[in-house]
């Protein structure tokens, strides 16, 4: 079918009501309906179904639309009907439809009413349908998320690879159009080897997303990305965004603690049951929710157009995952900030997951998560690195959207380690990984080397007197700027390229940045953020001497006031409220009102004084962490229950159980185990150990011991009046 520019503008708005197509689509459409095979390459949000919609409403016959996910299929259909007067012009075939609703769709496809045909590959593989598909009239075959093919991909799945083999057991000569929204070289070769594309009409689109600002920050502990987290999304107050962690219980763990922050957030893990998880969802659309902390499960298929930040809180596990997931901030092209947290820690937990794998399996894992690590290290342009992964030039000096970009590090220039680091490649024969290569470089003598005999080469530990963080720093860049490359068939062994020989016989300066160390590289280190948390060590002095006149006020032991982490908490986030004051570590609300004011009063003034920026405008709270046991004991203890009961119960011993007592008192909690100590100790005794820590400096036990032992006192019953007389004063 040969049509023209207008006819195909026609059926645009006829059909779409479109006036225009966007980007690569007309050439697309074009090539299918020249019955050539077509393979689009288009980012998420382009327009890539319209690619093979249009047509097959333009055509004779059915188009078969193969599509790994049965859960949306039924939108897909949904949003084709939209268009149409007729719920026969498009219809899914899957598992999910009895025999009698089955029987229907196939009798709309005979009557020749149904133009798309949505399937899974599983419900194709059927013989009885193969048979079905025999005798129907078939315009083309669309093969949808065609990255599932490669095991490569982030989301391969097996039967996709069987799809070639179903297409010619329907023996019709019809064309296909594969389509993914991500594709590296490996992928898309993959795909092509294995549908048997006739041709190679590939339409690639650029995966340039220049509205989307790519940041990374070293992790941390995970208090610190917290704040950070909270303070990005205070920021964007209102903003819809989603949270990518790796596991179900950080999901739920992430969204508490935003939820007392009072942020409207939902977990959604593939955990939760499928009413809680559509929930979420439509709660998510519909703005009800603002932020979703979600495992990999969730986005697939989310069309939500102003989602203004994505968070990794967690690394993904290639570079695929975090091209996707990113991509799903800003698709109506106003901004979108996608800041990752990155931790090495992490990704050799990740890579620990692969070892029960079969061997090509973790490799290939642990390849991908190389190229995360990659990415996260580099002090190059993140938009470069991530274009070049998908085999995109990107020439641009400064792309101003990433962090880099931004706070550019200094470069160094290399001319011999450059020459040093290709010629290495050369001599081993391009036959290694960047890991091996590394190895070689700096003289470290693994088995593999050893096996090799590479430590025999004259040139081995050439690069001793650099780091391993400089040379992979100078192979990575390398990659960037083409002198080395990957093949695509032997993934991973770098390769030199024509470039890279010529630099050998000519060699010239070149410029390179270092990667970042974060292990090095203080926390915390981005502008926007650059108002750490750190103590106040003249605040703390002010503090102290704060506690020491109230503590004669009261008269108590300054201990008893607060304990010098609280100081230390407030001497870092700066409370000016009595409610502010309430967060700081070991205050509780009655230990606040009953102690905090003057502490106020004094952090109050002396920001003010001195204009201090508080390090955030916010404080964050912590779900309330007690863990089973303590709210055991503190059950128990109401209850009156003989102390060596319920350490029995919890599986302690007396003195862990008097631990546990001594940190829940401390946090704040009121216990009274009067009842107990009526039972077993004498008054006297008590009234001795009362009367020694209220005149004593410091509630430490073995200071207390020594003072009181040649009473004859225990070091149990110290413990014990120590936790009474801690929660009647200083709680
Ligand atoms: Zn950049």
């Amino acid at each position: 079918m040969t049509v023209t520019q207008e006819t195909l503008q026609e059926a645009l708005q006829k059909y779409f009501g479109f006036d225009a197509f966007k980007g690569n689509q007309e050439a697309i459409i074009h090539n299918l309906l020249d019955r050539e095979d077509t393979f689009v390459i288009m980012p998420t949000g382009g327009g890539k179904s319209m690619c093979y919609q249009l047509p097959a409403l333009m055509l004779e016959g059915t188009a078969i639309v193969i599509s790994p996910l049965i859960a949306l299929m039924k939108n897909q259909v949904d949003s084709i009907r939209g268009y149409s007067q007729s719920d026969d012009v498009a219809h899914f075939l899957n598992s999910s439809l009895t025999k009698a609703q089955m029987k229907l769709v196939k009798q709309a496809i005979n009557d020749g009413l149904t133009k798309l045909l949505y399937i899974a590959p599983e419900t194709l593989t059927k013989d009885e349908n193969i048979e079905f598909f025999r005798t129907v009239n078939v315009s083309f075959i669309a093969v949808d998320e065609a990255h599932c093919i490669s095991e490569w991909g982030h989301d391969f799945r097996p039967e996709y690879r069987r799809i070639r083999s179903m297409l010619d057991g329907i023996g019709q000569d019809v064309p296909i159009i594969a389509l993914t929204a991500t594709a590296t070289p490996k992928v898309q070769s993959d795909i092509l080897k294995n549908l048997g594309l006739r041709s190679e009409h590939a339409f690639v689109s650029s995966f340039n997303r220049e509205n989307l600002y790519y940041e990374v920050r070293p992790k941390g502990k995970p208090e610190q990305a917290m704040r950070q987290i909270i303070q990005v999304i205070k920021s964007l107050s209102g903003q819809s965004g989603i949270i990518y962690v790796q596991s179900r219980k950080a999901a739920e763990d992430i969204a508490k603690v935003l939820q007392v922050n009072d942020i409207k957030a939902s977990p959604y893990h593939a955990g939760l049951d499928a009413k809680t998880r559509t929930k979420a969802q439509d709660d998510f659309l519909m703005e009800e929710v603002d932020v979703i902390v979600a495992t990999i499960a969730f986005g697939m298929g989310i069309d939500k157009p102003d989602v203004r930040f994505v968070i990794h809180y967690d690394m993904p596990k290639s570079i695929e995952n975090y091209y996707q997931e990113t991509g799903r901030a800003g698709r109506d092209g106003l901004e979108g900030r996608c800041i990752a947290f990155y931790s090495y820690k992490d990704m050799l937990k990740l890579e620990k997951f692969l070892r029960d794998k079969p061997v090509a399996e973790r490799e290939m894992g642990s390849q991908l998560m190389q190229e995360v690590m990659a990415y996260a290290e580099t002090t190059a342009c993140r938009r470069q690195f991530l274009l070049h992964y998908f085999g995109e030039d990107y020439d641009h000096e400064n792309c101003c959207l990433c962090d880099n970009c931004r706070y550019p590090k200094e470069k160094i220039e290399v001319t011999q380690e450059m020459q040093h680091a290709l010629r290495v490649v050369d001599e081993l024969d391009e036959n290694f990984t960047i890991k091996t290569l590394l190895d070689f470089v700096q003289g470290t003598e693994t088995k593999e080397i050893k096996d090799y005999s590479f430590n025999k080469k004259p040139s081995f530990g050439i690069g001793k007197h650099h780091d391993v963080n400089f040379w992979e720093s100078v192979y990575r860049h390398a990659l960037l700027q083409d002198l080395l490359y990957k093949d695509v068939e032997s993934y991973g062994l770098l390769k030199l390229s024509e470039k890279g020989r010529d630099y050998l016989k000519k060699t010239y300066p070149i410029q390179i940045p270092l990667n970042h160390d974060y292990e090095k590289e203080h926390v915390d280190t981005s502008e926007d953020v650059g108002r750490t948390a750190v103590l106040d060590e003249i605040l703390v002095g002010l503090l102290k001497d704060l506690r020491r006149r109230e503590a004669k006020r009261h008269n108590v032991p300054p201990f008893v006031i607060f304990q010098d982490p609280s100081l230390e908490d407030m001497a870092t986030q700066y409370p000016i409220s009595m409610d502010d004051m309430t967060h700081i570590s070991g205050v509780s609300r009655g230990k606040a009102i009953r102690y905090g004011k003057a502490f106020i009063e004094l952090i109050k003034k002396y920001v003010e004084e001195n204009e201090i920026d508080r390090p955030t405008d916010f404080v964050v709270k912590q779900v309330a962490n007690k863990s089973k046991i303590k709210v055991n004991i503190i059950q128990n203890i109401d209850r009156k229950s003989p102390l060596e009961d319920i350490a029995e119960s919890n599986d302690l011993t007396m003195d862990e159980l008097l631990e546990e007592l001594y940190a829940i008192v401390l946090s704040g909690t009121k216990v009274n185990i009067d009842y107990y100590l009526d039972d077993t100790m004498d008054e006297a005794i008590r009234d001795d150990i009362y009367e020694y820590f209220l005149h004593s400096e410091t509630d430490d036990d073995k200071v207390a011991y020594k003072a009181l032992k040649d009473d004859d006192i225990t070091m149990d019953e110290i413990l014990m009046v120590r936790i009474k007389f801690l929660s009647e004063l200083a709680n």
